[in-house]
């Protein structure tokens, strides 16, 4: 099996995609992917896209991105061909005489499907509906759509900022969640860390300046504690078929930095190091070296192979203590995370659904993967459900884990972490909302500051101009460190005032 990896480099050619569809499929009928190449460029004619590339540019590198992902021959070719029938005279009738029914119901469902966009929740909903639609007549629809995503995003600069941010936050918010959902890390990764600096731009730069340069500093040790391990196993005859420190994709890393109030410390897995075996049985022998020659952290040993995470996820996690001799003096530095799984397990936990559905599998996989299961029970529990706020309330049990989505009354979209109030609500749409905020309404409710928010919920926030400034007693409930710091250095201000009031009055 060739190794799986999304490439981040342009400049490729037709000559590129032949040669990884043949690496992952060695019976790949290039001779079709090559007339279907020439019958997009065809069709695309003199178009240029915003960069002032030629435009087959962009769908060829979608192509390389399922080629990549080991998909078949059809899902490539569609990819070749995804924007013909929206951006050409060339019609999906042209497609489906030259290239067969199965490939231009692809190209029809990509096209179906359109750009995602929404205002409100009337189109949030109707939209992740589409998505969802599309994924339950055909998944690969869905990952020609990830990787067309996936090339935009490459190339956002092109546009005008104020799209940028609408297509890299609904990459964030809709495409990644999903993405996830199908066990598709890398690709989730890969639309993450491509948005995160147009949706986030400042916390992106201090990721990059001052969070990234400390993990850096542990690399060194990690390798060498990985090395011993590996050395250990292999003593009692454990072969790792493969090792590597992880390199975690910056947006989660930063996700997890939130959740724990910034602090470095608390983030036992910032560092980790995979072990890949050959079977479930050396798994549990190797964990069990492993706490054999360190000490595991209380509560952090996971299983996740007999008891697999939603999206399918599986590998053992153990924390522990690295014998000394290894770390630097900081304490913080002998805690890594060690995670243990078959390969098999890593393809999965990297590719999902695309794992399994390369070339022909996909077929047979289809009515027994329990992702496209999960699939299946959202487009069945939509035509059952009417309220939209019940079905928003499914989706985020089901998708957005950890985070909500609430509204505005115009229908602006919020993101929150999961227990957020209405006080984090306002400060995230405004700093002063968040200081004259009075009272607020959900769902048409009248309810009290401290409300815990759901996802869905529809909130109008009451401001008191003549409101002084936030009180005290926010910082016992609010969730967001934008609200706890905007409280704070507003108190603080506060009270320095007053000192220099008293002043006032001495002279
Ligand atoms: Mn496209």
């Amino acid at each position: 099996m060739p190794d799986m990896k999304i490439a981040t480099i342009d400049d490729q050619t037709i000559d590129d995609l032949l040669r990884i569809a043949v690496e992952h499929n060695p019976d790949s009928d290039v001779e079709m992917l090559q007339r279907a190449y020439d019958f997009a460029s065809v069709a695309h004619g003199g178009q240029k896209r915003k960069s002032g590339q030629p435009y087959i540019v962009h769908p060829l590198a979608t192509a390389i991105t399922l080629a990549e992902l080991g998909l078949d021959d059809d899902t490539i070719a569609a990819g070749l061909m995804h924007d013909v029938p929206e951006d050409t005279e060339t019609t999906l009738d042209d497609i489906k005489k030259e290239f067969g029914k199965e490939v231009a119901f692809l190209v029809e469902g990509i096209t179906k499907l359109g750009q995602l966009k929404y205002r409100g929740i009337d189109r949030y909903v109707e939209n992740l509906r589409r998505m969802f639609v599309a994924m339950a007549e055909d998944a690969r629809v869905i990952l020609i759509k990830f990787a067309d995503r996936i090339n935009n995003l490459r190339t956002l600069d092109a546009l005008p900022p104020e799209k940028r941010r609408r297509i890299a936050l609904e990459s964030l918010e809709i495409f990644a969640p999903i993405a996830n959902r199908l066990g598709m890390g890398e690709v989730k990764g890969q639309l993450e860390d491509l948005s995160f600096p147009y949706v986030y731009p400042e916390e992106y730069n201090w990721m990059v300046n001052r969070v990234i340069p400390l993990f850096k500093e542990k690399e060194e040790f990690v390798h060498e504690f990985q090395q011993f391990l590996i050395a250990e196993l292999k003593q009692r005859g454990i072969i790792a078929i493969d090792a590597h420190g992880r390199t975690k994709h910056i947006y989660s890393l930063y996700q997890k930095l939130i959740k724990n109030n910034r602090d470095l410390a608390k983030i036992y897995d910032l560092v980790a190091i995979r072990i890949i075996v050959d079977s479930v049985a050396k798994c549990y022998e190797a964990l069990g070296v492993v706490h054999e020659l360190c000490k595991p952290l209380k509560g952090r040993i996971k299983d996740y192979i007999a008891q697999p995470k939603p999206n399918g996820y599986q590998s053992l996690h153990t924390t522990v203590f690295a014998p000394k001799g290894f770390a630097p003096d900081d304490e913080k530095a002998h805690i890594v995370e060690v995670q243990i799984r078959t390969a098999e397990m890593h393809k999965e936990a990297e590719f999902g659904i695309a794992a399994h559905w390369a070339y022909d599998e996909f077929k047979h996989h289809k009515k027994i993967d329990r992702r496209v299961d999960w699939m299946q029970q959202i487009i069945d529990m939509q035509d059952n459900l009417t309220d939209k706020d019940l079905l928003l309330e499914s989706l985020k049990i089901d998708i957005f884990q950890n985070r909500i989505y609430a509204f505005t009354p115009r229908g602006d979209v919020i993101e929150l972490p999961e227990d957020a109030t209405p006080v984090d609500f306002a400060y995230k749409i405004h700093t002063d909302l968040g200081h004259t905020c009075s009272g607020a309404k959900i769902n048409d409710q009248i309810a009290s500051l401290n409300t815990t928010l759901k996802s869905g919920d529809v909130v109008e926030i009451f401001s008191d101009p003549h409101r002084k400034g936030p009180s005290a007693d926010w910082l016992d409930f609010v969730n967001t460190d934008t609200a706890r710091s905007h409280i704070r250095s507003y108190l603080n201000k506060e009270s320095r005032s007053l000192l220099d009031k008293t002043k006032d009055v001495d002279y």
